[in-house]
């Protein structure tokens, strides 16, 4: 694509690349010499900048403070087999951005903006990439309503922003969750299905006090039956019952994952019969209970892949089988690692490469 648009950039005076140690870094502590901003502003985006990474000057009354019109996306760069830099899928966070956006009443960002800026900020960080297995450039856009006055109705004001982080592999240790049967996460009609910032905001005490009782993360169920599987955490949650790839079918209530996407994608590649439909808890505890369920994993852009090793049930906890070498999870999580990395062919033209 042409790079159509002029950024302007102050770059940083004072990096502090030389006194950032990849090796222990935690996930999102740590950021990048810089960041994308833009402001829209009389109904239109105006001229983007990138400047030092640093503080935000806001009302106390920015309206987004107050009510929650601010969503996010999460994607990741990585280093590639031939020393060049490719993100992963970002025309589907680009997408998706733009879907939450329209959910809660804010402009759409320009794809020239979206995608010129990533490729403009990632290659004047390029040096913040990092190369160790597993490891990652991990990428977050983010939008928010700045009008400073009270009234309740959409900002006319926005800010559209990017900042980086280099982020090591992401081990998680095989999860303890819980059905959650009581608090929701999101409802249909709600705005489960757009990454605003409310959603992640009310999710916090039902899984704070499930960490309490021992379990990472919690099950999510439907609103009205607290029957149905929704997602883990803030993960999408797939499952291999029998021979097949189960997992609940999209909906209003449910984050359009695009890792859920792709390992959708690897299982059909690799000829697995993959079901998208509401899936109950029952149907998972009996499996379970079976030895009909042989899987069960998380997958989201942080861990990727996030093995499930115990499910709580109405006050039992069920174990699952332990995860071989060849399971089906393990092998997407590879496949999808050689497909970043530039290592193994991208037959679905996921990479998206930003610097050569
Ligand atoms: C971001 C997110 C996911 C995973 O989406 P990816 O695009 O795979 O990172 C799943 N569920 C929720 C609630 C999320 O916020």
């Amino acid at each position: 694509m042409t790079d159509l648009l002029t950024f302007t950039v102050e770059p940083t005076t004072a990096s502090r690349l030389t006194s950032f140690d990849p090796s222990r870094v935690e996930f999102g502590k740590v950021f990048a010499d810089h960041m994308l901003a833009v402001e829209y502003r009389d109904g239109d985006w105006q001229g983007p900048r990138i400047v030092p990474y640093g503080p935000l000057a806001l009302s106390p009354a920015t309206s987004a403070l107050h009510y929650g019109q601010a969503i996010f996306e999460g994607m990741k760069a990585y280093r590639q087999a031939d020393g060049g830099v490719a993100l992963f899928r970002p025309l589907d966070n680009w997408r998706r951005l733009n879907a939450s956006a329209a959910r809660m009443a804010m402009p759409e960002v320009p794809e020239e903006i979206f995608m010129q800026g990533l490729r403009e900020l990632i290659r004047l960080d390029e040096a913040w990439v990092p190369g160790a297995a597993g490891s990652a450039l991990y990428v977050r856009p983010f939008m928010f309503g700045t009008d400073g006055l009270l009234g309740v109705r959409p900002s006319d004001g926005y800010h559209f922003g990017v900042i980086t982080c280099p982020v090591g592999v992401y081990y998680t240790q095989p999860l303890r969750v819980r059905f959650e049967q009581h608090y929701v996460r999101a409802v249909a009609g709600g705005a489960g299905y757009a990454k605003n910032a409310g959603n992640y905001g009310a999710a916090m005490l039902p899984t704070r006090l499930a960490q309490q009782q021992g379990y990472h993360q919690l099950l999510w169920t439907d609103a009205s039956e607290h029957q149905f599987i929704e997602e883990s955490g803030t993960m999408n949650v797939l499952f291999i019952l029998d021979d097949r790839l189960v997992t609940p079918a999209l909906s209003t209530s449910i984050l359009d994952g695009i890792t859920r996407r792709s390992v959708l994608a690897l299982a059909r590649d690799w000829g697995l019969s993959v079901e998208e439909r509401p899936v109950s808890g029952l149907e998972i505890i009996e499996a379970l209970t079976a030895g009909r369920l042989h899987e069960a994993f998380g997958v989201g852009t942080a861990a990727t892949i996030a093995p499930i090793a115990v499910i709580g049930h109405e006050g039992h906890d069920y174990e699952l089988p332990a995860v071989p070498a060849d399971a089906f999870s393990r092998r997407a999580g590879a496949a999808l690692d050689a497909i970043r990395n530039g290592q193994a062919l991208d037959p679905h033209g996921w990479m998206h490469r930003v610097t050569e």
